[in-house]
């Protein structure tokens, strides 16, 4: 047993951070099974191997226009330009162009063989004549055209057998919008890890009954089952745990099928918060028992001791405070990249961005830890604007009405006192 006491080791955020990306990074060496889904039901899911071009992309030298098919030599002329022929999308490819000829196209049309330039409708004057498949076209001065000009050349997105997206990428519509182009009506994709999500409390209740004075509901499970999932994991919600060594010892050991363990509440210094004895009990490895951060300063991370069939796999765990927003805290800063690493995503969590801070604002606290104080950010700003933050008024990490009133977290850094209406502020996403 290789504990940490708090008092002995208090990281601050970067270098609890640290620790979870190095532990991330060696979990991720390991490739999760894969599976195979309908492209349909791909959203959101881990590419598990690299996506290929089955052809060219674009297969054939598309036009991105409506117009004509021209030399630009000839067109820059502005002298007449026979019609030649006619190409909708669909259309086979074809010419070659004969000289003093353009070729009627529209979007998405093969561009004919010898043709360089695409001329837009709006630029031409059509002369058609009377048995409309001798007509004329000409370039209207002072237009020119450039070789090329809407055209995308065959391959220049990409060639047959290039890969694409390597594995490890998340799906969402850009990207099953090429498998699909690519022909891939279903796909490879990571399993998704079993994360167990054991809630403690004495107080607690399920949603469904009505609590007695004292008691509340149990927010936490379907809260941390919301974020599992977004973070691609599928939850796994235990029977709630009393505050006793008994209940917490029966409710870990049926978490040993789990890929990754998330314990809310009893990890405070309280007399009912029992947890960090009870994983001592069975061989936890603690890489942090707290970290310098309001909320989520108790937040416990290591893992357990663990035999498979395959060998020796240690269950990564996460003691997060019960408190709704420090759960909430802890689970995006540190759990979600452990999370998305066992998911074989190449992309790690937390997203962070930045905005500018709108009034009213400022928010004291402990200068020595980095705080996450929920807020509100409108993305919508205008061009000159960068996205506008501002604070949620809160009650402490259990302030339910804030959470729900917030889309972020406002990052104030640990040697920062204050933060004045108009600076650019880093927020955490959620
Ligand atoms: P703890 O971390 O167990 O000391 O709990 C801190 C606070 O969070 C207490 O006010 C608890 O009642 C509350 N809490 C603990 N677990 C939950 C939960 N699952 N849902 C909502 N609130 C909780
Ligand atoms: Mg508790």
């Amino acid at each position: 047993m290789s504990a940490v006491l708090p008092s002995l080791d208090l990281p601050s955020y970067e270098e609890a951070a640290a620790r979870v990306a190095v532990y991330a990074a060696q979990r991720s060496r390991v490739r999760p099974a894969q599976e195979r889904v309908e492209l349909g039901q791909a959203s959101g899911r881990v590419l598990a191997q690299p996506l290929l071009a089955d052809r060219d992309q674009p297969p054939f030298a598309r036009s991105t226009r409506d117009g004509y098919a021209c030399r630009v030599a000839e067109a820059s002329t502005h002298k007449p330009l026979a019609i030649a022929g006619a190409s909708r999308a669909g259309d086979p490819p074809s010419g070659p162009l004969s000289p003093g000829t353009a070729w009627e196209i529209m979007t998405g049309a093969p561009v004919p063989d010898g043709a360089d330039a695409v001329a837009m409708l709006e630029h031409i004057e059509e002369s058609p004549s009377s048995d409309r498949t001798s007509g004329h076209i000409r370039l209207l001065p002072p237009r020119t055209l450039k070789p090329g000009e809407n055209i995308v050349a065959q391959g220049v997105q990409a060639c047959a057998g290039d890969e694409l997206l390597p594995a490890g990428t998340v799906l969402h519509s850009g990207q099953i919008a090429l498998a699909a182009t690519c022909g891939y009506a279903s796909l490879d994709v990571c399993l998704r890890p079993r994360v167990a999500i054991l809630t403690t409390g004495d107080e607690l209740v399920p949603i469904d009954s009505s609590p007695a004075p004292g008691q509340i509901r149990n927010s936490n499970a379907p809260m941390l089952s919301s974020l599992v999932a977004n973070a691609g994991g599928v939850p796994w919600i235990l029977p709630t745990a009393a505050d006793n060594p008994q209940a917490l010892d029966e409710a870990l050991s049926q978490a040993a099928a789990a890929d990754l363990l998330l314990i809310s509440g009893g990890v405070s210094a309280g007399k009912f918060d029992l947890v960090e004895a009870a994983l001592s009990r069975i061989g936890a490895h603690f890489r942090f028992t707290g970290v310098r951060i309001q909320p989520g300063k108790p937040t416990v991370f290591g893992d357990l001791p663990r035999r498979t069939s395959t060998g020796s796999q240690p269950l990564p765990f996460f003691g997060l405070p019960g408190n709704p927003l420090s759960s909430a805290v802890s689970f995006l800063l540190f759990a979600a990249p452990v999370l998305a690493a066992l998911a074989g995503n190449r992309e790690s969590p937390p997203r962070f961005a930045l905005a500018q801070l709108a009034p009213p604002a400022d928010r004291h606290g402990k200068p020595d830890l980095t705080r996450f104080l929920p807020a509100s950010c409108t993305f919508s700003a205008s061009t000159d604007q960068p996205p506008q933050v501002s604070f949620v008024p809160w009650h402490g990490s259990g302030d339910l009405v804030a959470l729900a009133r917030s889309n972020c977290f406002l990052v104030v850094p640990q040697d920062v006192h204050s933060v004045a209406p108009g600076s650019l502020v880093r927020i955490l996403l959620l």
